[in-house]
């Protein structure tokens, strides 16, 4: 069974200072993935323990399927947790770390032997480990006692699954594999799931929803494609993947870096100070006298498969990708033209801008 969540102006704070939570509001519907995002600090874990029960709010609510699930006790509030060092019991096979949820619950409510037994088979088999059962926690990789605490998170059927950076010790390329095994399974099962990081390619991947938090509030909620692409505030831009920041000056809705005009932007903006954000991906350079700024190149390193090249434009510096065969020597003078950028003036929404 799965569950609606909803989370009502719930703050959090641990004494004085800044609040780690500031009234944070959301829905998740049944079924959702939804990715928190944001930088070490921005309450991701914090919002996380409240929705399990692990920690009380200082105000606010949070409902499952609209009734209050915080008068419920944790133990009976239907919560998988998946911990990034999910410390599994180290003396207990696989298969019996996987059955603990079960065979831990009143006489009552426990489900008889065998039944324990075949869903313990049933879920090695969905976590693709049904040859591990009788293995010891020290005689699997990371990514595969992850793939474990899976599976026992799901044993106890939860109502909502929380995963707080459940592939954050692993390598990138373990990483990357279970992200796609995850999203899988979540097909598969269509748990309501809220799952932490602060790898924004993860989130991107893996999530019908995002939310992108800062500082205890949450920055934008919406589609990977809205956050990616239409970034709410300069903080969610600069949180988006890499990019060139560059404080200009907005006039009549032209950013000015120093003395060069730079890009002028797409809808009306207030003058004064500004951030202009570019992907490096979105600069293209073009030979002297062809369309483009006048900019110089600065620097070059090789960046996987492409050469990434820092180019001077004014007093601004931009990073652009080109393809490794094209040869830039530092020094020389190219056209650089800005495919697609954003302009933040005064901290209003951003709006794209043209070279
Ligand atoms: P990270 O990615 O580093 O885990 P996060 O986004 O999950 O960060 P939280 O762990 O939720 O952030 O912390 C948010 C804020 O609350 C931080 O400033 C943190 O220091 C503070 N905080 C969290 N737990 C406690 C606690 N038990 N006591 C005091 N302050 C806390």
């Amino acid at each position: 069974m799965t569950v609606a969540v909803t989370i009502e102006e719930v703050g959090k704070s641990f004494g004085s200072g800044t609040p780690a939570l500031a009234g944070i509001s959301l829905d998740v519907a049944p079924g959702e993935l939804v990715a928190l995002l944001g930088p070490s600090g921005s309450g991701k874990t914090t919002l996380l323990r409240i929705v399990a029960g692990l920690e009380q709010p200082s105000t606010g609510r949070v409902l499952f399927n609209g009734e209050d699930a915080l008068s419920v006790p944790v133990r009976r509030r239907g919560i998988g947790f998946v911990f990034q060092n999910y410390a599994l019991f180290r003396h207990m096979t696989v298969a019996e770390n996987v059955a603990f949820g079960l065979r831990s619950r009143p006489r009552a409510q426990r489900p008889p032997e065998a039944e324990i037994k075949g869903r313990v088979a049933d879920l090695l088999a969905l976590v693709q480990l049904e040859a591990f059962g009788g293995r010891f926690p020290a005689q699997l990789s990371g990514g595969q006692r992850q793939r474990v605490a899976l599976a026992r998170a799901l044993a106890i059927e939860p109502r909502v699954l929380l995963l707080d950076e459940p592939f954050g010790a692993l390598d990138a390329l373990v990483r990357k594999e279970l992200r796609r095994w995850l999203r899988e399974l979540h097909d598969r099962t269509g748990h309501t799931t809220l799952f932490v990081t602060h790898d924004q390619e993860e989130a991107l991947e893996l999530a019908d929803r995002v939310v992108v938090m800062g500082r205890g509030r949450i920055e934008q909620v919406g589609t990977p494609d809205d956050v990616y692409d239409r970034p709410a505030t300069a903080a969610v831009f600069g949180f988006m993947g890499e990019s060139s920041r560059i404080e200009v000056d907005v006039r009549e809705g032209v950013a000015v870096a120093g003395s060069t005009a730079i890009a002028a932007a797409t809808q009306p903006v207030p003058d004064g100070p500004g951030l202009l954000y570019v992907r490096p991906h979105d600069i293209s350079l073009g030979l002297p006298g062809t369309p483009g700024l006048r900019g110089e190149v600065r620097a070059f390193r090789r960046h996987g498969a492409i050469r990434r090249v820092e180019v001077e434009v004014g007093n601004a510096l931009f990073e652009a990708d080109i393809a490794p065969t094209v040869r830039v020597p530092i020094g020389e003078k190219v056209a650089v033209r800005l495919d697609r950028a954003r302009l933040f003036a005064s901290g209003g929404p951003g709006v794209d801008c043209r070279p």
